[in-house]
């Protein structure tokens, strides 16, 4: 732990002196306005670095390097883009210890999690590298007197604009497939951490790739964030954030009539029945909430639980909770980290308050923790005896919090499954195939496991229904989106 703590200043130094520049076309840029702010560290809330602030001007000068970059990348054979992302993962995996390391410190996250969430990082590149030979395939359609082909082709340069709970896994796998479909990229990160996004570039940049092909502008949301929006020159975004910003950039997107993906919230259920592998769930359900400090999408926020079991099963569930270490991020042992930001904080302590006022009981947690740094560390929470029309089963908290309502039988079950506005993810613990076919068939979510945590396979599609989402990633999905499908009959 000592040498971790040394080898971070080391990898932050760099960031301390020199902060964190715009890089557009390949160069350094300050905002044009000259503005900036501060990236705190999650652990001791201290500047980690000064960061370019960017604004309208800024994007405008991003959008043109990546309109202008487009013509050449667009047009390079698929097998020399295939060779230079996988070039771009090489580096990745050099780097990995930097990366995950600059990333516990930016977000608070555990270095059990962010190790392998740079290796992740790498993996989507390699993923998405294989694929760029065939991204242009199309079908060919026959018809009576007629043959028609289709082919694809880049939309053109994309704005991707990232969350900050594990942002270069993250941004990772949203522009990777993108400059495997040949399309160019102003990325816009979180910026609550955007220090690996800069290591990102820099590693696509040694790796080879062109200048103005990926361009990073830092800046909040509602000035840097927005511009990327509404730019006539970015023909489509690539989202994953909140769902109320996603509404927000639907809005702004409108008069450029931009093409969107969002990846949004979660609420999602793990269901427990009876006759499940109550062990193995409640293993499952304690790494589905408290793993990635509960600031996961695809977290299992709400437990549901057979009624026989119910009492025993959330005693399963406290005890593990309450043996969950909570401490510094780079220490080997830490679970749980410090949650990103003092703001982000207050949110989640409000939902202990709320929670308690709501009449649901706390049978574990539901504190703050005075961990090392003195930074927004809290207690791995679990609420019992929660009805589904509470908040803290209806809202996201995007913390370590879990609320476990008992339901009586599969109808029921499946009715407060389904009773929330989100969709993204489902876990069913059953032993009974017929009822995982027919529960799974009817769950509101846009993946779901089946007696199993989050294990995922990078070409089946992620995404999620309802207010968790528009449109799908992975695999074949990610091309649909960032390029156009043109379809040519030949009359025969
Ligand atoms: P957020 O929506 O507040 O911010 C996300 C990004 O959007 C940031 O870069 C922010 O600056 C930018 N932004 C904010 N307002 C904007 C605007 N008006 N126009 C353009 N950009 C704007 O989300 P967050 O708090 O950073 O991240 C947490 C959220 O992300 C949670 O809801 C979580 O579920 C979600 N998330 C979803 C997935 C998924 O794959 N579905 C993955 C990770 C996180």
């Amino acid at each position: 732990f000592e040498d971790n703590l040394k080898k971070a200043e080391g990898y932050l130094a760099r960031f301390k002196r020199d902060g964190v520049l715009n890089r557009i076309g390949g160069q350094d840029v300050a905002s044009a306005d000259g503005s900036t702010f501060e990236s705190i560290s999650s652990v001791d809330l201290k500047p980690l670095a000064t960061v370019a602030r960017g604004k309208a001007a800024d994007i405008d000068r991003a959008a043109k390097a990546a309109k202008e970059a487009f013509p050449a990348w667009a047009a390079l054979p698929g097998e020399a883009r295939k060779k230079l992302l996988h070039k771009i993962s090489d580096l990745i995996v050099a780097r990995a210890e930097e990366i995950a390391f600059v990333e516990c410190m930016d977000t608070g996250q555990s270095l059990k999690f962010m190790s392998k969430a740079a290796l992740r990082g790498a993996e989507n590149f390699r993923f998405f590298a294989d694929r760029a030979p065939e991204a242009r395939d199309g079908k060919v359609l026959r018809a009576p007197g007629q043959l028609n082909m289709t082919t694809r082709a880049p939309i053109g340069p994309v704005g991707i604009i990232t969350p900050w709970n594990t942002p270069f896994m993250l941004s990772t796998w949203k522009i990777a497939p993108a400059l495997a479909a040949g399309c160019t990229v102003v990325h816009k990160p979180a910026e609550f951490s955007p220090l690996t996004a800069r290591l990102l570039i820099e590693i696509a940049e040694e790796a080879g790739l062109p200048p103005g092909v990926l361009n990073l502008v830092n800046g909040m949301g509602e000035d840097a964030g927005r511009a990327l929006t509404e730019h006539p020159d970015i023909k489509a975004i690539g989202f994953v954030g909140e769902s109320r910003t996603g509404s927000m950039i639907m809005k702004q997107g409108a008069d450029t009539l931009k093409r969107v993906h969002f990846e949004l919230g979660g609420k999602n259920p793990v269901i427990v029945f009876a006759d499940a592998d109550l062990d193995r769930a409640a293993d499952a359900a304690v790494f589905m909430i408290y793993s990635l400090n509960g600031e996961r999408c695809t977290s299992s926020s709400r437990l549901l639980v057979e009624e026989s079991i119910y009492d025993a099963f959330t005693a399963k569930v406290a005890e593990r909770a309450n043996r969950i270490k909570v401490g510094h991020p780079l220490d080997p042992q830490t679970v749980i980290g410090p949650l990103v930001h003092p703001v982000h904080e207050q949110k989640v302590l409000s939902y202990f308050e709320i929670g308690v006022a709501e009449g649901a009981t706390l049978a574990a947690g539901g504190r703050k923790i005075d961990g090392p740094g003195g930074g927004p560390y809290v207690a791995p929470t679990l609420f019992t005896n929660v009805r589904n029309d509470m908040r803290i089963a209806q809202e996201e908290i995007f913390g370590p919090v879990l609320s476990a309502i008992p339901f009586k039988d599969e109808a029921e079950a499946l009715a407060i499954a389904n009773d929330v506005q989100y969709g993204l993810t489902g876990y069913l613990w059953t032993a009974d195939v017929t009822r995982a076919f027919r529960f799974t068939d009817a769950l509101q979510a846009g993946m779901i496991w089946v007696n199993s945590e989050n294990v995922r396979h990078l070409p089946t599609p992620f995404g999620g229904v309802k207010n968790s989402g528009i449109g799908r990633d992975g695999g074949d999905w990610s091309f649909d989106f960032y390029m156009e499908t043109k379809n040519i009959a030949f009359a025969t």
